[in-house]
């Protein structure tokens, strides 16, 4: 079965056509620009010439039509009509508590997806904006929501709940919920996997390092721990996000800056982490670790506390499960930063850590990096949302034709 794999932002919409068994990649590509002048697509067939097309797209119904048009072109597409697709999967930010695992989507569950739209209102909306728009031109295919937040569901109240009065956890549901729950999921259970390992059997910290950023402790198969928490700006330093600061600086700022609690956010979402500590330089960790190459001092103060941030995160959750097994780098930085991966291992030797230097050279392979002798296992595991999204959909959506739902 063809499986449509889309992930859906305020003015972007990315996809995937995967084949369910062989799991290869048929076609692939990007809406931008949605609702703008100057809308195009890029869409690449497996094997085939990227190309990329101006079309208007005033919304993102406009948008998935140029999608289907794209996949089903007589020349450039992979599929011959709308019929081949059997189910498409929706990566949807926020599940809030109400949704611990992917779910076939009903006017039922997506009322149920409006309504934890509050705790992201940035990314919510855009997710269901997309849901509607392939409901209206797909109303036949079967679709599945999978949640950035449900794989982190299985955490214990005692991370998941702030040190705040419990009455806005009961109110307002104001908690810790941990994103990129599909990736730390994955690659879990990728590299006990390569480790011919079962996942119930480790303790696995991965450390999902991209622009967004986040580590989580996976205690037996189940995520206990995790950096993110409301909103994804908590937790590790990351490209523009600040991570974990002391609260008072929001106010401090608000009166220095004579700026709103809303500007500040702004502050620490996009003008902050490795960006803003290395001067402004670049979020980007290539053109840090050149700059650092060349002898600037605030992008190598910037590339140091980042590694020091991963790693105080890496004992913290050693420390939560009592040990740690593997360690498992990922996302742009995890999987091509090898200074990077040498740095923060810097921070983990002391948990019986190695990594290979010539293995550490390779990019966006699954390897390992450590020596079998070694008490952890350290590796580098890919991560794959989109495969992540296509295995959770064909499994919810073959539940549902066996009506075991
Ligand atoms: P992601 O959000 O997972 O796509 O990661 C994007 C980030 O990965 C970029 O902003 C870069 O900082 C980083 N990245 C990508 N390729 C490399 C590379 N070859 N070396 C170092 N960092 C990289």
């Amino acid at each position: 079965m063809n499986i449509l794999v889309i992930n859906c932002g305020s003015s972007s919409l990315k996809y995937q056509l995967i084949d369910s068994v062989t799991e290869e990649v048929v076609a692939k590509g990007l809406c931008e620009r949605i609702g703008s002048a100057g809308a195009c697509i890029t869409h690449t067939p497996a094997g085939g010439e990227k190309l990329t097309r101006e079309i208007p797209m005033p919304d993102h119904d406009a948008a998935v039509s140029a999608v289907i048009d794209c996949l089903t072109d007589e020349e450039t597409g992979v599929i011959h009509s709308l019929g081949e697709i059997g189910a498409v999967g929706h990566r949807i930010v926020h599940g809030g508590e109400r949704f611990a695992s992917a779910v076939l989507l009903d006017e039922e569950v997506i009322a149920a997806v409006e309504a934890v739209s509050a705790l992201a209102p940035l990314h919510n909306p855009a997710n269901l904006t997309g849901i509607r728009a392939c409901r209206k031109l797909m109303p036949e295919v079967p679709m599945a929501g999978v949640f950035d937040t449900a794989f982190h569901q299985t955490m214990p109240p005692k991370a998941y709940l702030y040190a705040l009065p419990l009455e806005y956890y009961r109110d307002y549901q104001l908690r810790r919920y941990g994103f990129h729950g599909t990736s730390h999921d994955y690659v879990s259970a990728r590299a006990a996997q390569l480790l011919g390992r079962k996942r119930e059997d480790l303790r696995i910290i991965v450390c999902h390092l991209g622009n967004g950023a986040s580590v989580s402790a996976v205690d037996h198969g189940r995520s206990i721990d995790t950096s993110m928490g409301l909103t994804p700006l908590e937790g590790l330093m990351m490209g523009t996000r600040s991570g974990d600061l002391d609260p008072a600086i929001i106010t401090f700022l608000m009166d220095r800056l004579d700026c709103s609690a809303g500007e500040v956010l702004s502050i620490l979402n996009h003008k902050s982490g490795v960006l803003g500590l290395s001067g402004g330089i670049s979020n980007d960790f290539r053109d840090l670790t050149k700059a650092a190459a060349a002898g600037d001092e605030n992008a190598e103060t910037a590339l140091e506390a980042y590694a020091l941030r991963v790693g105080k995160y890496i004992g913290a959750y050693a420390a939560e499960m009592g040990g740690v097994d593997v360690i498992a780098f990922t996302a742009g930085v995890g999987e091509n930063d090898g200074p990077m991966r040498a740095r923060i291992s810097e921070y983990t030797r002391f948990l019986g850590t190695s990594i290979d230097p010539e293995r550490n050279k390779l990019r966006g392979e699954e390897v390992i990096l450590s020596s079998p002798e070694d008490a952890v296992a350290t590796m580098v595991v890919p991560t794959n949302e989109e495969l992540a999204i296509a295995r959770q959909t064909l499994a919810i959506v073959e539940a549902g034709a066996q009506g075991k739902l």
